[in-house]
């Protein structure tokens, strides 16, 4: 099985659960020797390689600034990997192939908790517009494959994730990352104030990674449907409740600001995951125990460096 994007969050988190738990041999190759974004070169490695099941969780990703700063390679880079790969991977007919969108391919406006049914129903979050605009299209993609060639692929996107090897960079990290580095700096330093990017109402859930990776494993076996699958927990908690708990588990007891010159993004984003549900798959990791977890892998991340 090939993991395309391994040494990001989510990639690294399905090499660590296959190796823990299935018998299958995983294929990997970085980004040096193989740019995915690149036709000729993505065609020739998936020709000389022939995964059985290719699991496609290689993107240019960040968080809501990043998004914005650089939407051409939002879009651009996106675009070019999800192409090149499940084109590459129809050719030499990969078995099962599974695409990781996110819960911002949806409407801005959607109904919530987000239905599947609610994709393409309406305009987009324009702050990630870009990134959702080539998360759909690779999930459009795996439905044409499978509409006029009968390919099983599948995608599936996955609500909002933390976890080990997550971004710390702050210019580009998602909330929780952002949060986690900040309180932590501000716990270390003894600092008194942490800034808290907009005005702390927004709502996100949020999967561990961990989750995900056995999500992902299960959908691989028990999933093959052209509609892409919602994976989440059916919960979520605003910025400031989620600020609380990060410094509660952390151990400071400062005071938060909010900055709002920066932006708060879609209001809300809970997913429906009535129909994972039913297939019999349920998050197990609590969201206070993940964090524990993650600020423990983000302390030996920063000691490591
Ligand atoms: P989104 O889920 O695509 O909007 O991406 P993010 O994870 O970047 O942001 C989620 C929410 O957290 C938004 O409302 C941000 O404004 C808010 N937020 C608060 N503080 C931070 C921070 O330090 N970094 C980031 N990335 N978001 C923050």
């Amino acid at each position: 099985m090939w993991v395309a994007g391994h040494r990001g969050m989510v990639g690294s988190a399905v090499v660590r659960r296959l190796e823990a738990g299935e018998r299958c041999s995983v294929l990997t190759v970085s980004r040096r020797d193989v740019d995915l974004t690149h036709q000729e070169a993505t065609e020739r490695w998936i020709k000389q390689q022939r995964p059985d099941v290719v699991v496609l969780a290689a993107a240019k990703v960040g968080g809501i600034l990043a998004n914005s700063q650089y939407p051409a390679d939002f879009i651009g880079q996106n675009l070019a990997i999800a192409l090149n790969v499940i084109r590459a991977s129809h050719a030499v007919g990969v078995r099962k192939l599974l695409f990781l969108g996110s819960t911002c391919i949806y409407p801005k406006f959607a109904s919530q908790p987000l239905n599947e049914d609610a994709l393409l129903t309406g305009p987009l979050e324009p702050t990630n517009e870009w990134y959702a605009v080539a998360k759909i299209a690779g999930i459009k993609l795996c439905q044409a494959y499978r509409l006029q060639h009968g390919n099983d692929f599948i995608s599936a996107q996955p609500t909002n994730l933390y976890g080990p090897n997550d971004n710390y960079d702050l210019n580009s990290s998602h909330v929780m990352a952002a949060l986690i580095a900040k309180i932590a700096r501000a716990k270390q330093d003894s600092l008194d104030t942490v800034t808290v990017w907009g005005t702390g109402e927004p709502r996100r859930e949020f999967l561990h990674v961990d989750d995900l990776a056995d999500a992902v494993v299960f959908l691989i076996k028990n999933y093959s449907d052209e509609t892409s699958i919602n994976i989440g927990v059916g919960d979520d908690i605003s910025i400031r409740q989620l600020a609380a708990l990060i410094a509660e588990i952390v151990g400071w007891q400062g005071r938060f600001a909010f900055d709002t010159s920066k932006p708060d993004g879609t209001p809300r984003k809970l997913v429906d995951v009535s129909r994972l549900h039913s297939l019999g798959w349920k998050a197990r990791i609590s969201l206070p125990d993940g964090i524990r977890q993650t600020y423990r892998a983000y302390q030996e991340q920063m000691r490591s460096r």
